[in-house]
């Protein structure tokens, strides 16, 4: 019995989560599995229930699951950069309270989507696949701030600050991660200038040491920023500070054509795993029957993969994903001519029917 809290979210969230869930229907019913789901709220409905966005009962419940499944946060309605509440604090906050400091962003573009990539064709060559690992509960975001008067006028600072041991279990995840790809990983940073990347390139050279079946080579991040639209086939796994990290995946969804395909997953000490689609909660098409929700349900492949060892089970949905895209079907976002236009729940159904095919 696998138990999964469930957090819907806001915008868009409920339709992907919706056919998410009748995927894993399908892998429960194939392979005999018993998913237990609990149901919380966080992000901005949790802000309209309970005044906060993120609830101590989610925080309990996440804790008490094996892994937290999560469509996306946010929107207009708490969109005030001055306000006290925002939805966004219900990311930080779960990442922190589940001790997940490593977001694995694999960019993968599907044979049948080269159209939907804004990379030239002789670039793109036999297929983009790399894996961003970013770390997520240290450096700049987590560092001291603060605003103060100098010469008259106000001034703000943020810090990066990051220690051996946040790089080293980092660093680990990433040669891991690596030795079950094509063993090669590319550290980015920015040593030329920081002290805080000079400390993060010597750790993660320290940590290559124990792993010599795999290749290291550094970036600065401005190059590897170029590189990633220039030569994205010469990466496999790609392993950053949290600041680049949020920047470069980002950068790394466009070049696999949609962000609407990406999946993640954020993992760390503990075997709490959660798993998310890199996207937003998109309220401009929210409540439409319009967004894919291809990545939501890759990130429940990825969910069988890292939180519940189901291999098979995750491949059996990966290859489901596949087959509907050879077919043809595509959502708004990945639509290019002479396919066949679909909605968030055909896009689902026609999941499921490659699954039981
Ligand atoms: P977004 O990813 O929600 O949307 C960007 C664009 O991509 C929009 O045009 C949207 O329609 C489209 N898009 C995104 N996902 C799609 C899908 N599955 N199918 C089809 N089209 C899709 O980013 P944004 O507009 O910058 O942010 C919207 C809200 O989401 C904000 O409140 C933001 O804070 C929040 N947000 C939440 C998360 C999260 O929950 N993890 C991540 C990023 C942004």
């Amino acid at each position: 019995m696998f138990k999964v809290a469930v957090i819907k979210g806001d915008g868009i969230g409920p339709e992907i989560i919706d056919e998410t869930l009748k995927v894993l229907d399908v892998v429960k019913e194939k392979y005999n599995h018993k998913f237990e789901y609990k149901f919380v709220l966080a992000g901005g409905c949790a802000i309209d229930e309970y005044g906060i966005p993120l609830p101590e009962e989610t925080i309990e419940i996440c804790k008490n699951s094996d892994a937290v499944l999560l469509g996306a946060v946010g929107g207009p309605k708490w969109d005030n950069p001055n306000g006290k509440v925002r939805p966004e604090q219900a990311l930080l906050g779960l990442r922190g309270a589940l001790g997940l400091y490593c977001n694995l962003r694999p960019a993968l573009l599907y044979a049948p989507l080269r159209n939907a990539s804004p990379l030239k064709d002789e670039i793109i060559g036999d297929g983009i696949d790399f894996c961003v690992v970013r770390e997520l509960t240290g450096g700049i975001y987590f560092g001291e701030r603060g605003r103060s008067e100098e010469n008259g006028e106000q001034v703000a600072y943020d810090t990066e600050k990051y220690s051996v041991s946040e790089v080293r279990r980092i660093a680990k995840n990433a040669f891991e991660i690596a030795r079950k790809r094509n063993k090669k990983v590319t550290s980015v940073d920015k040593a030329n200038v920081l002290e805080s990347s000079r400390l993060w390139r010597t750790v993660v050279e320290e940590v290559a040491k124990d792993y010599s079946d795999v290749t290291l080579d550094h970036l600065y991040i401005d190059n590897a920023a170029m590189q990633i639209v220039k030569n994205p086939r010469q990466f496999d796994v790609l392993v950053t500070s949290n600041i680049f990290g949020d920047i470069l995946s980002d950068e790394a969804s466009m070049v696999t054509g949609s962000i609407g395909m990406l999946p993640s997953a954020s993992i760390g000490e503990g075997n709490i795993g959660m798993y998310e689609p890199a996207h937003g909660s998109a309220p401009d098409i929210a409540g439409k029957g319009i967004a894919n929700p291809l990545a939501t349900i890759l990130s429940a492949a990825m969910m069988l993969r890292y939180s519940f060892n189901l291999d098979k089970e995750a491949k059996d949905i990966e290859d489901a994903v596949s087959k509907v895209l050879e077919d043809g079907y595509r959502t708004g976002d990945i639509m290019s001519n002479g396919m066949k236009l679909v909605g968030t729940k055909e896009m689902g159904d026609l999941v499921v029917s490659a699954m039981r095919k």
